[in-house]
Formats: C-alpha cells, structure tokens, sequence
C-alpha cells in the first residue's frame, strides 16, 4: 500500500521542533512513500490564548522562505517524494491574511479550525460546565459549514478535534449529539469535492482515537465522498508516520477504494 503522510510540522511552524531536513529522513526510517509538509498559517484575529500567556499567537510560516526551503530537498531522498502544503486555520477569521497564505503553488491545502470566531483556543478551556461544552461544539459545526461551504481549500482537517481537547482536561462527551450538524458538514464537502482527513494525532493522545471515527467516515463514504487523506501532525520528527498504517485500515474498513494524495493541488487515488 501507497503511504502517505499528508500532515506535518518543522520549525517553519513556531510548534515545529524538527527541521525539514530532520522530517525527511525520519520519512525514509519509516519507510514512508510520500510526505506533504503543512505548515501553520492560522488566520484568527485576536489572540486564541488568555492575556496572561506568553504563547505567540500567530503561528504562520514565512511564505518567502518556508516553499523555498521545502523545494529544496525535492529529490534529495531517493524514496520519499515531497509535497508542500499548509494547513489553513480559521480562514474566514481574516480573509486577508488567507489570500496571502494561499498566495503559492502550494501541492496541498488542509483547511482547520482551532478555535471558533471570538473564541479562545480549544485547548484554553476546561470542560467542566457541560452547557457551555455544547455551545461550542454547536459553535465548532456551524463554522467548519461556512468552512465548507466558502471553500479554497482541498480537505477537512482533524474533523471533531475538540474532543481531544475535552478527554485531555479529563472530561468526556457525546459527539452524536451532533450528529445532524456533522452530517451536513460531511454532506456538503462531498457534494463540493471536498475531503476529509484522518487525523492519527489523538491516537498518541490520551483518547487513543483518530479525527474523525469511523462512524463518520462511513456517512462521508454513503454521502458520496471519495477523498481521504490520512496525517500523523507530527510536530516532531519520531511522530512521522505514526499511526498511518491504522488509519488506512480504517479507511479500507469504511468502503473507500483507497487514500488520496494531493500533488498541485489534484488529488490523485491511491488504491487499496
Ligand atoms: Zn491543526
Ligand atoms: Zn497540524
């Protein structure tokens, strides 16, 4: 099977901790095929983060040199190809800073959402109040729909990834109470062409699961969507290609014909 990492972070992302380079050869230990490097540009327009914090808030990559370094290393392993991409987070929070990030012939785009409009990132809240845990998974939906349904950008990053947020301050929920709110985000995305990804991050995490559940990779699937792409969002170079081979057997398991990868922004099939 063709084996593909669609999501992953170096130092060009300020959460980054390996280098491109570093990233690549871990790709070949792993035995990888083809890796597309997605790096940060989020698009929130007030800091996500509480005052007191000192995290830097706007985790975007330099469009001057981040592509430049990439293409860089193109044809440097003799069996891992290379993809650049970036992971496009909150778009419609600032248009203007979008059109810059998109502003390349990038290979990929992942569309993401860390935190809802005026909101603090997911990570920021502790779950504790179950009213307000509801509102902003109610909140998380309808944006990822806008999401959808403004488009640009190529497949649906780590779908339902608040919960990782939830299970990490402990708590847990029940995701089908949103269920009519996912159905209409998978409905949408497979009806413009729009893919999802499996997202293998939690499965390092304390939930031990992929973004989104089988579940809803088989709604996607009968609704008539047929792209998937399957990423590890390693930010270090020992997560690459973690989980990958789980989460294309999940994918076999929920009907697709294969993974997809993305070279010029053209998803090509990668059959089972
Ligand atoms: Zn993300
Ligand atoms: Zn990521």
């Amino acid at each position: 099977m063709y084996r593909c990492d669609c999501h992953l972070h170096t130092v060009f992302s300020h959460d980054g901790k390996a280098t491109p380079e570093q990233m690549l050869w871990a790709a070949e230990a792993a035995e990888l095929d083809h890796i597309i490097f997605t790096e940060h540009c989020d698009c929130c327009l007030t800091s996500p983060y509480p005052p007191e914090s000192n995290l830097v808030w706007r985790n975007i990559f330099n469009r001057d040199t981040y592509p430049a370094a990439i293409e860089a290393l193109r044809g440097r392993s003799k069996t891992v190809k290379i993809g650049i991409g970036v992971e496009l987070g909150e778009f419609l929070q600032d248009r203007d800073l979008a059109a810059y990030a998109l502003d390349y012939s990038w290979d990929f785009v992942l569309g993401s959402l860390h935190n809802v409009n005026k909101r603090l990132d997911f990570m920021c809240y502790e779950y504790t109040d179950p009213e307000f845990t509801f509102q902003l998974f109610c909140e998380y939906f309808a944006e990822l729909l806008q999401m959808v349904e403004q488009g640009g950008f190529d497949v649906l990053s780590h779908l339902t990834y608040v919960l990782r947020n939830v299970y990490r301050k402990g708590q847990t929920y029940d995701l089908s109470r949103h269920d009519e709110q996912i159905r209409a985000v998978l409905k949408r995305a497979a009806e413009k062409g729009i893919g999802i990804e499996v997202n293998t991050s939690g499965l390092r995490d304390v939930c031990a699961v992929v973004f989104p559940s089988l579940k809803y990779l088989r709604w996607y699937r009968e609704l008539g969507g047929e792209i998937i792409t399957v990423g590890s969002d390693a930010h270090r170079a020992e997560d690459l290609g973690k989980g990958i081979d789980d989460a294309i057997e999940l994918v076999r398991s929920a009907g697709f014909a294969g993974i997809t990868v993305f070279e010029q922004r053209k998803p090509i099939l990668k059959e089972f």
